[in-house]
């Protein structure tokens, strides 16, 4: 299926799990999947706390409200990431404060945030980034030198880890994304994942309305509902049967992309670092710019030959909306996120591909850029 990038595997017990809601009528958020999906999520992840929301956007907003963000606090995070972080931050009157990217895993350049840490710097997100690790041992030793505390973003990364740990259970809270194109999927959904109880309760309340434990429909503070429906937690509980399968199957799937890929001039793929097991949320390539390919070019040709792609973020600080807070980081502090914004793209990435529909992609890529570029590999 090369017509899309990415297609949902629901072919476990997710129809049993879902009938059993519809017949037993527990539809809404009440009803038993829910704890259920949490409780097996957490255990797999290896938290104490699991609080499930109704997609990964919300779960960044409640882990925000969790580790109590206000008006003024300054948090960190790459700005190449989906804006879903900056919103969280934004909502409380917050400040997102910027860092670029690494080339290698275009995750967040651990070297690069010391220098932006202030005296109001509360947080700093790590965004795993399309299922490759953060360099989390010195993000948590700049967290525990400078007391912030770090949520890691680890909506495309179930089922990877950092030195043997799985992403979602390094930092003080996590958040997770079930959107359909995501490891595992509920159709939409997210988690907030911590082994803190005072963040779990100040997530699992804000979830909710922020309804007072000793009088219902008593407030103290401004909630959301962000609730998971029994149903999406039922398809939940079946897909996190699978994740371990589905990421052996997009290991084997990824490394056979990125040996094929490594053949043609001027692609760069992500890398392996030796902290990190990946889990390729997406099959990535980034087109060196020296090529004169942009991802745009590439893209476009791609689908004239039916194949599906999907362009990389937009960095944060090039969004007119972010630029309209008055956030203006300074000029070129972000060349690796611009570049990788303009020139990088990801290919059809469903974890049933099959080695000739990999062969396919690889050989219309290589031809796209035999056709159009002077080869630059060999030259000095
Ligand atoms: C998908 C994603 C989100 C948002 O998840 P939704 O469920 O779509 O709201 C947040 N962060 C990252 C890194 C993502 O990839």
């Amino acid at each position: 299926m090369l017509s899309q990038v990415s297609q949902p595997l629901l072919n476990g017990r997710e129809k049993e799990l879902l009938l059993d809601c519809i017949e037993s009528g527990w539809i809404s958020s009440d009803g038993p999947y829910v704890e259920k999906f949490e409780n097996n999520f957490s255990n797999f992840i290896g938290t104490k706390y699991a609080v499930a929301v109704s997609n990964g956007t919300a779960a960044l907003e409640a882990a925000v409200f969790g580790i109590e963000i206000n008006p003024g606090d300054e948090v960190i995070m790459p700005s190449f990431t989906i804006i879903s972080c900056a919103i969280a931050v934004l909502k409380f009157g917050a400040i997102p404060v910027f860092v670029d990217i690494e080339p290698l895993t275009w995750n967040i350049d651990v070297t690069q945030i010391e220098s932006r840490i202030t005296s109001k710097t509360k947080a700093i997100i790590a965004v795993h980034m399309y299922g490759h690790p953060c360099d989390m041992e010195p993000i948590m030793n700049l967290a525990a030198k400078h007391k912030l505390r770090v949520i890691e973003d680890s909506s495309q990364v179930h089922g990877a880890t950092y030195k043997s740990i799985n992403c979602g259970a390094i930092g003080h809270v996590s958040t997770f994304s079930f959107y359909a194109n995501k490891i595992i999927t509920t159709g939409e959904g997210g988690m907030v994942l911590t082994s803190d109880q005072t963040i779990a309760d100040r997530a699992k309340s804000y979830r909710n309305l922020c309804f007072r434990g000793e009088r219902r429909f008593f407030h103290t503070d401004l909630g959301n509902n962000l609730r998971m429906t029994n149903m999406q937690a039922a398809i939940g509980v079946a897909q996190l049967e699978r994740l371990s399968e589905f990421v052996e199957a997009k290991r084997e799937i990824g490394f056979y992309y990125l040996e094929s890929l490594s053949k043609i001039d001027c692609i760069k793929t992500q890398v392996e670092l030796p902290f990190a097991k990946m889990v390729f949320w997406m099959y990535c390539i980034e087109i060196d710019n020296r090529s004169g390919i942009s991802a745009d070019f590439m893209m476009s040709e791609l689908k004239n030959n039916g194949i599906a792609t999907r362009p990389f973020f937009i960095g944060m600080h090039e969004q007119p909306i972010i630029q309209s807070y008055g956030i203006n980081p300074k000029p070129n502090a972000f060349q690796n996120t611009e570049r990788a914004s303009r020139q990088g793209l990801y290919l059809p990435s469903s974890v049933t591909l099959n080695k000739s529909e990999i062969d396919i992609v690889v050989e219309c890529v290589s031809s796209i850029m035999k056709k159009n570029v002077r080869c630059l590999k060999h030259k000095p």
